[in-house]
């Protein structure tokens, strides 16, 4: 495999970053993590977008390259792949070891790729089977805090939270998203995932504040407006989804992933689940291939 890093094609192992770097010492950094289809990135100007929101967020305007896209292109093309996983990471560089970044910017650039699955309508789901969801105790990083719209190299929250999984896991049961909640209680998202629910026809999911809004979310809410399914953002609690007559997680490799139970109770994909699945394969389909 080769990866870019700073504007040139490296091999892998060649591929590294400084032990200076403020990505690796403060997960001080922005990413993406994109899904190439047939060799084009699904959605890319929706992720450069938020990858430069990210960096705003930290201050760090007008560091993302210009050819940024074709760095992209070219990392597909060395490894000759065209169903993919794109990851491209900005850092704030190498700086001197102190907590308060430095104006000036000089930001580490990597474009990682690795093969997926084709998508599209005659695609594989990257996932086999509907996900296990078993909530957690560790909430979701308050807004005031982090601002929950930022996607940066500093997943430690979902890192605690997926560690709670191992805690519950046994020889019977092995959840493998972990559903966290505000500090309220309120449902936030999954770990690495955002949270849809199927309730009298109605498709649910928690409204935006303490959670990253994600693109295949926000893709999924657009093809069921247009399909004019009623569409509904909200406060909601574990009970609500519990009870749910379906319920789905939603990320740029998962697509639509059907839930299979939450806290160990049935509560399965449906009607709309698939439906919307299928139209997100086929928009893959019109959009990449
Ligand atoms: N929430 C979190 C915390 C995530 O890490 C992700 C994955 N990027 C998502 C939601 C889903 O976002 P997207 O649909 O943009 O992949």
């Amino acid at each position: 495999m080769q990866y870019h890093v700073d504007g040139e094609l490296v091999d892998r192992e060649n591929a590294t970053v400084s032990v200076d770097d403020r990505g690796f010492r403060y997960g001080d950094a922005a990413f993406e993590t994109c899904r190439a289809y047939g060799g084009e990135v699904f959605a890319w100007d929706r992720h450069l977008e938020r990858l430069e929101r990210t960096c705003a967020t930290l201050g760090m305007e007008g560091v993302v390259p210009e050819d940024i896209a074709d760095r992209v292109d070219e990392t597909l093309a060395a490894n000759d792949l065209e169903d993919a996983y794109v990851r491209v990471s900005i850092s704030r560089g190498v700086q001197p070891g102190k907590l308060t970044p430095q104006s000036e910017v000089d930001p580490t650039v990597v474009v990682y790729a690795k093969p997926l699955p084709r998508g599209g309508v005659d695609g594989k789901a990257v996932w086999e089977d509907p996900a296990v969801v078993q909530s957690v105790k560790t909430r979701r990083v308050p807004d005031a805090a982090l601002p929950a719209d930022a996607k940066t190299h500093n997943y430690l929250n979902g890192i605690l939270a997926r560690l709670e999984l191992r805690r519950a896991t046994n020889e019977g049961y092995r959840p493998d998203e972990a559903l966290m909640r505000d500090t309220d209680g309120n449902l936030a998202e999954g770990a690495t995932s955002n949270l849809f629910f199927v309730d009298d026809g109605v498709l649910k999911t928690p409204a935006e504040g303490s959670l990253l809004p994600g693109i295949t979310r926000e893709v999924v809410m657009e093809i069921a407006e247009a399909e004019e399914f009623p569409v509904e953002e909200g406060r909601y609690a574990v009970d609500d989804l519990r009870t749910a007559d379906e319920a789905f997680l939603t990320n740029t490799t998962w697509e639509v992933r059907p839930v299979e139970s939450v806290d160990g109770i049935a509560v399965g994909g449906g009607p709309m689940t698939e439906l919307l699945g299928r139209l997100y394969s086929r928009r893959v389909e019109e959009r990449c291939y």
